[in-house]
């Protein structure tokens, strides 16, 4: 093992209560989808992770914003930020973009340089889509930022590369000279068109549909613990 002090990043999640935040971290951490998970629950997760040869740590916080929440705490403390939507929810694709605003407005009042990527995700749900691809990329582009689609109900891959683009891009913006290769834009979007076969499902709007978007591969969940806390996964 070499001495050289493995390179941390500081990852947080926003977004509206229900877009998958806490999905999408356990599905980093763990490659397992949630079924189930207490939407007030709120921490930083770590993951050592080995990216394209480097030994990496990972740090992410999984947030659940109330109105009398200090947000400049998660502003500071991230080295990037990924907000995110549901592709199948038009509400929050509109709190995803008051935060693009908030999130770059403070950039520039403290002059920090960080990455920030938009995130579509349940792209499992195509047929309820609301959000077009090229409509979470324009908004993107209107704040300079990475734009990505995922799901974490599905394959383990699109979120790597989701949470992998977001790393490259902050070893690009300081200036890393170990970065092991460009930030691989919208690479999780071609993995879901060459591998993913997509499972229609029901949208997110009313308890009778919720039980099947919950269920998409039919397996009975079992229960599980990381750091104390419990969900019920899907393997
Ligand atoms: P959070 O409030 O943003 O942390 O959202 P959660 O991670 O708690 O997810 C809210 C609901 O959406 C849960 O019922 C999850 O099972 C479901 N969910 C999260 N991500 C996906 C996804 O990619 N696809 C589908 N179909 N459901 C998802
Ligand atoms: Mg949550």
């Amino acid at each position: 093992m070499s001495g050289r002090r493995k390179q941390e990043f500081n990852i947080v999640l926003l977004g509206a209560v229900g877009v998958g935040k806490s999905a999408l971290t356990v599905k980093f951490i763990t490659r397992r989808f949630i079924m189930e998970y207490d939407p007030s629950i709120e921490d930083i997760y770590t993951k050592q992770e080995d990216v394209d040869g480097q030994e990496l740590i990972v740090n992410i916080m999984d947030t659940f914003e109330k109105d009398d929440s200090n947000s400049d705490r998660y502003y500071s403390w991230a080295d990037a930020y990924m907000i995110v939507y549901g592709i199948t929810d038009r509400d929050s694709f509109a709190t995803a973009r008051d935060y693009l605003v908030r999130v770059t407005d403070y950039l520039k009042a403290t002059g920090k340089d960080c990455p920030v990527a938009l995130v579509g995700n349940k792209s499992d749900l195509e047929r309820y889509r609301q959000i077009t691809k090229l409509e979470g990329q324009a908004l993107s582009c209107d704040f300079d930022g990475l734009f990505f689609e995922c799901t974490a109900a599905e394959e383990y891959e699109c979120v790597e590369d989701t949470f992998h683009g977001l790393i490259y891009s902050i070893q690009k913006h300081r200036g890393d000279k170990h970065t092991v290769c460009p930030p691989p834009l919208f690479i999780s979007e071609e993995r879901l068109q060459s591998g993913l076969k997509t499972r229609p499902r029901s949208p997110r709007n009313g308890a009778a549909d919720k039980k099947d978007e919950k269920s998409p591969n039919k397996k009975t969940p079992t229960s599980f613990k990381l750091f104390n806390k419990s969900f019920k996964i899907f393997n």
